[in-house]
């Protein structure tokens, strides 16, 4: 790994977005048939800065992976909504599941899209769940003053021109009970361009952060190549203006269920000042099929990267976004899976540890048989 450094920025530049497989130079007949096929399913959408990270002459290359459609992916498995997000729906485009924190869907689309999203149902027709107009929201989380934490979501709030995400930051932050303000978004890795160029952004997080609101970005980085010198600068963008900066992923099949590609991950992200906060374990939605990787192998790989991890990095949990709660996987056994609830639901479940058999076929926490 090499220590990163500050570059000059690039001149601007606009980046394409493709939809079709005939529109993108270069790539092979087999993933433009698959990607004809899947996309009739499930959406399509990739731009020409990512896609010029992928190595097409690779077929396993991981870029490639995780925006090129798989054939498998039609394989009838999983649900839409794997953790039940619409449980958690308490008006158009907000979700409430932690007292202190409120999830605020405000965008459906993203720069581009990953092919093991958990929320793909998203880019579908017919979908109600994200806000079009927030005056529900802001007047939910008004409301409750509970609620100290508001993650903005999607899709990905970064495909929002800064004009129509400013009123949203600054109607959020001027509620006295909100102390942070989250932006969830993969726009580091797909386009850090709309970020770096982007000097409203960097004054709405400097005006924001200095009225007495804190900031965060939760990049989303999959994978050590995504972190260009572009991806960097984009980063040191908004820290320069006064966000704070973490990073969080699932483990997916011929991503990043490589030990090694992890601990890349975590290491170069904490020397960008952009600690790993959680590594996720997929989500079984539909679709997924093909990116998924049992419980107990996904910790076996997250337990071997942190080992090798300085303590910075060891920071990071692998935890599965369950219906009841965050679930961390602490321990796995010759016998037995350790869990405990790093979040819950149900207020009764905060910090309760579950110990399960070991299965080594289990995908998630419903697949276990608990045993204490
Ligand atoms: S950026 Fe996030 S919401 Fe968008 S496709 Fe990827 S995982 Fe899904």
């Amino acid at each position: 790994m090499t220590a990163p450094r500050r570059q000059p920025q690039r001149l601007p530049l606009k980046v394409r977005y493709f939809r079709t497989a005939d529109q993108i130079p270069g790539i092979p007949r087999d993933a433009a048939e698959n990607l004809d096929l899947v996309s009739q399913k499930y959406a399509f959408r990739a731009n020409d800065y990512y896609l010029d990270l992928i190595d097409w002459n690779d077929p396993d290359d991981p870029i490639r992976r995780l925006v090129i459609p798989d054939a498998a992916e039609l394989e009838d498995w999983g649900m839409l909504d794997a953790s039940d997000e619409a449980a958690n729906t308490v008006v158009q485009g907000v979700q409430h599941k932690y007292g202190d924190t409120a999830l605020v869907l405000t965008a459906a689309t993203c720069a581009s899209y990953c092919r093991y999203c958990f929320r793909k149902r998203l880019f579908m027709r017919h979908n109600e769940e994200v806000a079009r107009d927030l005056s529900p929201a802001f007047a939910y989380v008004a409301h409750h003053r509970e609620i100290t934490d508001i993650l903005l979501t999607g899709g990905d709030p970064l495909v929002l021109s800064t004009d129509r995400l400013s009123p949203i930051v600054k109607r959020f932050a001027a509620m006295p009970h909100v102390g942070t303000i989250r932006i969830g978004s993969k726009i580091p890795a797909f386009n850090p361009q709309r970020i770096v160029d982007d000097e409203d952004l960097h004054d709405l997080i400097e005006e924001t952060v200095a009225a007495g609101t804190a900031v965060y970005l939760m990049a989303h980085f999959d994978h050590p190549r995504e972190l260009t010198e572009m991806a960097q600068n984009a980063i040191w963008a908004v820290q320069d203006a006064g966000a704070h900066v973490v990073n969080q992923c699932p483990l997916i099949r011929g991503v990043n269920d490589d030990d090694m590609v992890l601990t890349e991950l975590f290491e170069t992200a904490t020397a960008l000042g952009m600690p790993q906060y959680y590594l996720f374990q997929g989500r079984p939605t539909a679709g997924n099929a093909p990116f998924e990787v049992p419980l107990v192998e996904s910790f076996e790989i997250f337990d071997r990267a942190r080992r090798r991890c300085s303590g910075l990095s060891r920071r990071v949990r692998f935890a599965m976004s369950h219906a009841s709660g965050k679930i961390e996987v602490v321990g796995v056994n010759e016998q037995h899976i350790f869990l405990r609830y790093h979040r819950a639901k149900d207020p009764d479940l905060e910090s309760r540890v579950i110990v399960c058999k070991r299965d080594d076929e289990a995908y998630w926490f419903d697949d276990l048989e608990a045993v204490g």
